[in-house]
């Protein structure tokens, strides 16, 4: 499970820029596309949020949608996986959003 490694990281970022304040609330914005599933980031942030700053802080994930452009034709599709096949029937569809996994937000007392 490598949303482990990855919620750990988010934490240590998030520890930091706190300084010494409580964290309240973590707005994270987890990309379809990204391999990251949000119900992991939420067990392990419960694990690893542990006598930190972030314990008890509330955690908000926003799923951001996959999009992607066709390379032949130019037409935005909508994705549900890293790749896909566009109406005009090229499968050289190039990824355009849903690849990020970033803090978007965090709030402390
Ligand atoms: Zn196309």
């Amino acid at each position: 499970m490598h949303e482990l490694g990855i919620t750990r990281n988010i934490v240590a970022i998030v520890t930091e820029h706190a300084g010494d304040r409580r964290v309240k609330r973590v707005a994270l914005e987890i990309g379809k596309l990204s391999a990251v599933m949000p119900d992991a980031v939420r067990f392990c942030f419960d694990v690893c949020s542990k006598d930190t700053p972030l314990e008890d802080a509330e955690l908000e994930i926003l799923e951001t949608p996959g999009r992607g452009c066709c390379l032949e034709c130019g037409a935005e599709i909508a994705l549900d996986q890293p790749f896909g096949r566009c109406e005009c029937g090229s499968a050289r569809i190039e990824c355009i959003s849903g690849k990020e996994l970033r803090i978007k937000e965090m709030e402390v007392y």
